[in-house]
């Protein structure tokens, strides 16, 4: 199995509903996303996916939230913007996007950091 992975990251205010904590408030985070790409087999080129494609797809998707207040943004209107959720957010319409992926080739998992030291993946 081959795995490919991007990093980007991205700058958004939220605040979380029904939960008791600092996260409560509205505040911001510089938010780090990774998103991993794995598949067993390689094309003529030896790459198994195109990190130049991969990057584009992924700063569309990000840009649509960047410097944002999730919170007023669908689905996190309704949705908590937990970075859970955003992780799950990401995954849902990076594939939409992603649509001519050789066969076996998928998402295999995307993690959103909130700060350096807390993150949540989401594998689909
Ligand atoms: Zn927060």
């Amino acid at each position: 199995m081959y795995e490919v992975s991007i990093d980007e990251t991205f700058a958004a205010a939220h605040n979380l509903r029904n939960y008791r904590g600092k996260c409560e408030d509205l505040h911001g985070h510089n938010y780090k996303v990774r998103v991993v790409v794995e598949g067993k087999e390689l094309d003529s080129a030896g790459l198994l996916f195109d990190f130049v494609h991969l990057k584009q797809v992924i700063k569309r998707v990000i840009g649509s939230l960047d410097h944002k207040y999730l919170n007023e943004l669908v689905p996190f209107d309704t949705l908590n913007p937990s970075a859970e959720n955003i992780a799950r957010h990401i995954h849902d319409q990076a594939s939409k996007q992603l649509q001519q992926m050789p066969n076996g080739v998928g998402i295999s998992s995307i993690t959103v950091w909130e700060t350096d030291t807390s993150a949540a993946t989401y594998r689909p």
